[in-house]
């Protein structure tokens, strides 16, 4: 329970991996948790609707209602966090991406939609159902539905089920099944989701964007060849971040 008079970020932090890892939670990591949380809680969705409608539907689900206790009673102090995992080392300069929808295919993603039909859909979204996330997929991609697509991939798979699988094989796209990455390239990255050195040969369309929340490494947007889903970024630092392969570079 929250008890001090002064309560601080730190506070509600350490609350919910406590109450997270009561709730055995704990396999998401401190980090994955909290940034999981964190998401719900600040998503522009959620604060535009009352607790009954899409927290409780969207998450109640896949977190116990205790936890979503916790996330109510802190979320004025989490809410400023939103993005801010992602690039605390420098402030971040001004973005050159896309943040209005212009091209057909930005203005038919989800993240555009008025907010009851986004609502309605996010429902819906589990690991086995996921056409409410491919929706939202656009190229050039928004940072609006970049945000959603984040918060919908948390959602539907609580925790990143490929971070820390390493079986042979090959992963495919999830919306059209191209063969996109080979277990032989999959390394062990910083990242919440799986790290690869390399798409398989022309299996990703690339697209380099510039001034990406601070980094100061090449970075691509990264496309699905086969049916531009939105697949998400590579960054030209493996090196750095852990990866001791020969032909180490980037980290998709
Ligand atoms: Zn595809």
């Amino acid at each position: 329970m929250v008890g001090c008079e002064s309560p601080s970020r730190l506070d509600a932090v350490r609350e919910l991996r406590s109450m997270g890892s009561c709730l055995g939670l704990e396999r998401l990591g401190d980090l994955g948790l909290e940034r999981a949380v964190l998401w719900d809680l600040v998503s522009a969705d959620l604060a535009a609707c009352d607790d009954a409608g899409f927290f409780a539907a969207a998450t109640h689900r896949r977190q116990a209602a205790a936890l979503m206790a916790v996330c109510k009673r802190w979320r004025a102090l989490l809410g400023p966090l939103s993005r801010s995992w992602k690039a605390r080392a420098r402030p971040p300069p001004p973005k050159k991406r896309a943040l209005v929808a212009t091209t057909p295919a930005q203005k038919s993603s989800l993240a555009e939609k008025c907010d009851l039909v986004r609502l309605a859909r996010y429902e819906t979204v589990s690991l086995g159902r996921r056409e409410a996330y491919f929706d939202v997929s656009c190229r050039p991609i928004t940072v609006k539905a970049e945000d959603d697509m984040e918060l919908l991939s948390d959602l539907s798979t609580w925790g990143e089920r490929f971070l820390d699988f390493w079986d042979r094989g090959v992963y495919a796209c999830a919306r059209c099944e191209r063969p996109l990455y080979a277990s032989d390239d999959k390394w062990s990255g910083p990242c919440l989701w799986p790290s690869w050195r390399r798409d398989l040969p022309g299996a990703a369309r690339h697209a380099p964007v510039e001034g990406y929340n601070g980094y100061v490494v090449d970075v691509h947007e990264l496309y699905c060849g086969g049916c531009d889903l939105f697949l998400g970024h590579a960054f030209a630092d493996a090196r750095d971040k852990g990866d001791a392969h020969p032909d180490a570079r980037w980290r998709h």
